[in-house]
């Protein structure tokens, strides 16, 4: 397992992380604090431009049992993989949501909202929307690589203004 914090156990989102594997999620970065990846539909075609940001730790008190190095690293991440969607997938708008109830790592999704979504698909049915591009594996896998690609030319600190 490459880099993982702690041992899998029962925990969805180390298995989901270890590889190798045709199920490990594609990675689009990752550090000392933090992997992204891009979320798949292991079912069918995946929604292009869906990013998980995830703390390596088990973080099992949710948001207030961060560290503020983490967190500051995730806010950071927020920002520059909403400009990456903007600027690989062309999106018009970007979401970004955290629950991580029932998972033992905090985890904040970043989602691209493309030009032409219908307002029923606005906010968190986002994803929903069929008209928006969808992607194979393979596809997503080179899509991940095209916004790791895009988040490290922005540099580790990304711009500052
Ligand atoms: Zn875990």
């Amino acid at each position: 397992m490459k880099s993982g914090p702690e041992l899998p156990g029962n925990c969805f989102f180390c298995e989901r992380l270890a590889g190798p594997g045709p199920r490990r999620e594609p990675l689009i970065y990752e550090d000392s604090l933090v992997h992204v990846t891009h979320w798949s539909d292991w079912q069918g075609p995946s929604y292009q431009g869906a990013a998980l940001i995830q703390t390596k730790r088990h973080t099992d008190g949710g948001l207030p049992t961060l560290t503020l190095a983490e967190g500051g690293r995730i806010g950071r991440l927020v920002v520059e993989v909403s400009r990456a969607l903007r600027d690989v997938v062309g999106a018009a708008w970007t979401y970004t949501y955290c629950f991580t109830e029932g998972y033992r790592h905090v985890h904040q999704f970043v989602v691209a909202r493309y030009p032409n979504t219908p307002a029923k698909y606005k906010r968190l049915k986002v994803t929903e929307w069929q008209g928006a591009p969808h992607g194979t594996p393979a596809q997503i896998r080179k899509l991940a690589q095209r916004l790791g690609a895009a988040l490290e030319s922005s540099g580790p600190a990304g711009p500052t203004s």
